[in-house]
């Protein structure tokens, strides 16, 4: 069982923010808000949002913070998020910290924990540029470390797999760079109001029961 239900998920590009959101997620009843799906959602039904977005995230630059919080806040207030939820992907700069302190204080909820998912570089890259994921349900897999049981379909769908664009050496590395400038403060930043809870195992199994004795 876990009592911290209120939670973000903080870490490089990689970390295994989405993995174990999944993962929490067939074991309890949280709202995932993945401000990275959203994104790609909008690209998709080629909103202007999406248009604005897709130009900056093609490059692994960030999308400008009111966007984004504004994103963030109109999930937020919607009452299934009673249940709880898992800020994946969000926030990623200090201000977009300050931008939600405010939301979540003007829709009277409040963090409970932030996990931050500490890994080394050198995996982060070798994870990234061989990470694949299904086009119907979302399923991730890994050429290396989880690769789905045939080369092009989904175990859990039978769905098409496909590389994200952004996941190129290149951009990956552009990706973890602007980690290391933007996002990284927030460590001190959460550790500060005591909310940080840093996780520095790698091994899926391990991690997720790390996960859940921190979360009890
Ligand atoms: P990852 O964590 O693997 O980099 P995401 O799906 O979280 O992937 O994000 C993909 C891209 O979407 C980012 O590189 C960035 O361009 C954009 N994005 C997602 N979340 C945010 C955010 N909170 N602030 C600004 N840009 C964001
Ligand atoms: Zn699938």
């Amino acid at each position: 069982m876990i009592n911290k239900k209120n939670l973000i998920f903080l870490g490089a590009p990689g970390a295994g923010k989405g993995t174990f959101s999944a993962l929490l997620l067939e074991k309890y009843p949280l709202v995932h808000i993945s401000t990275g799906d959203i994104l790609r959602s909008e690209i998709k039904n080629g909103t202007e949002l999406g248009k604005q977005a897709a130009a900056l995230m093609e490059k692994g630059e960030l999308v400008p913070d009111n966007i984004v919080a504004g994103m963030v806040r109109d999930r937020l207030a919607k009452d299934d998020c009673d249940k709880g939820f898992i800020l994946d992907g969000f926030p990623r700069t200090v201000n977009q910290a300050d931008l939600l302190e405010q939301a979540l204080q003007d829709i009277g909820r409040s963090l409970d924990s932030v996990v931050f998912f500490d890994v080394e570089d050198e995996l982060i890259l070798k994870r990234l540029t061989a990470r694949i994921s299904c086009k119907d349900c979302g399923e991730i897999f890994n050429r290396i470390f989880h690769p789905p049981k045939s080369e092009n379909e989904c175990d859990k769908c039978g769905g098409g797999l496909f590389q994200r664009p952004d996941d190129s050496l290149e951009t990956a590395k552009e990706r973890l760079r602007v980690f290391y400038d933007n996002t990284r403060p927030l460590i001190d930043y959460y550790a500060g109001k005591g909310l940080l809870l840093a996780i520095t195992e790698t091994q899926k199994e391990l991690v997720f029961q790390e996960l859940e004795k921190e979360l009890a």
